[in-house]
């Protein structure tokens, strides 16, 4: 069968649709198969990756993403759980010689040493692709995601929508917004508006990201109360005693708390990292 893909600027909503239209198999929603038909959710992608970077892709599906990266990366490696889509992807890719598709779950299996994780990102699994991508240490990321999450990860001290997730994104990446895409820039369709984000690794906040990890995940518990309450719940007085030597004070409310702020809690909490971790799991 010959190629059906145009060059990348020739790229149609039709093209995408007819290989889409091709999969003759059940899509699961707990998958969140929701495969790109708008050509300006890959040119965005494809135009932000580094030319000659090595890329892993999450969520490979039909693969029309992946092939459109193996034209500006040097190397890509591509994830697909659902073995069904796979067959499709390998038929499309047929000939590409530096893609190398993968059978498995991206969340469990070993990944390469890559410059950028790419990904037009199930959103079953937004959060914890998001961590792993921080704990590996990837130095750059281009991810699709909910709207609702992408303001979520940006938002800033006082925000409605700041949480763990912010502290400890801003802590390791740069983040910038590149577009937003209404739901039919999927098909089948999801409910939300995407965003697309490029994360660019930082100097980090902390170096012990897992004391973060944890600190975040027990103040934020009670992101309305202020931080001697928390502290008060879950560690007693010593704790508070410490924390109050940092110089931060304690009458602030979670919500507030700049991360620079939680830095210097996470710090003055080192102790107290075992009764942490029994908190947390
Ligand atoms: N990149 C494709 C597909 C996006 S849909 C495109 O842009 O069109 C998301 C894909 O991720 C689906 O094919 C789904 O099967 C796959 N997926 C879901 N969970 C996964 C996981 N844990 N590991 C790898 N792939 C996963």
């Amino acid at each position: 069968m010959p190629n059906p893909l145009p060059e990348l600027d020739l790229l149609t909503r039709d093209d995408l649709m007819k290989l889409v239209s091709r999969v003759r198999v059940r899509l699961r929603k707990s998958l969140s198969q929701h495969f790109v038909v708008d050509p300006a959710v890959i040119r965005d992608m494809v135009n932000n990756v580094p030319v000659g970077s090595q890329v892993l892709e999450v969520g490979t599906g039909i693969g029309t993403l992946t092939y459109y990266l193996a034209r500006v990366a040097s190397r890509v490696v591509s994830i697909e759980v659902d073995g069904r889509l796979l067959r499709y992807a390998e038929n499309l890719l047929r000939g590409v010689g530096n893609v190398s598709l993968v059978s498995g779950d991206a969340l469990r299996m070993p990944w390469p040493k890559v410059d950028f994780v790419v990904s037009n990102v199930p959103f079953s699994i937004t959060s914890p692709l998001i961590m792993r991508i921080i704990r590996e240490g990837v130095p750059g990321a281009l991810l699709t995601i909910q709207r609702e999450v992408a303001n979520r990860i940006m938002s800033r001290p006082g925000d409605e929508d700041y949480g763990r997730l912010s502290v400890v994104v801003q802590c390791v990446y740069n983040i910038t917004r590149i577009n937003d895409y209404a739901p039919d820039a999927f098909y089948p369709s999801p409910e939300v508006y995407s965003s697309l984000v490029k994360l660019t690794r930082t100097s980090p906040c902390i170096d012990d990201l897992q004391m973060l990890e944890l600190t975040t995940n027990v103040l934020f518990r009670h992101r309305n109360r202020k931080l001697r309450w928390v502290l008060s719940k879950y560690l007693g007085s010593e704790a508070i005693r410490r924390v109050g030597d940092c110089g931060v004070n304690m009458e602030t409310r979670i919500r507030d708390l700049s991360i620079n702020e939680i830095v210097r809690i996470a710090k003055s909490l080192m102790e107290f990292r075992d009764e942490l971790d029994r908190l947390v799991h």
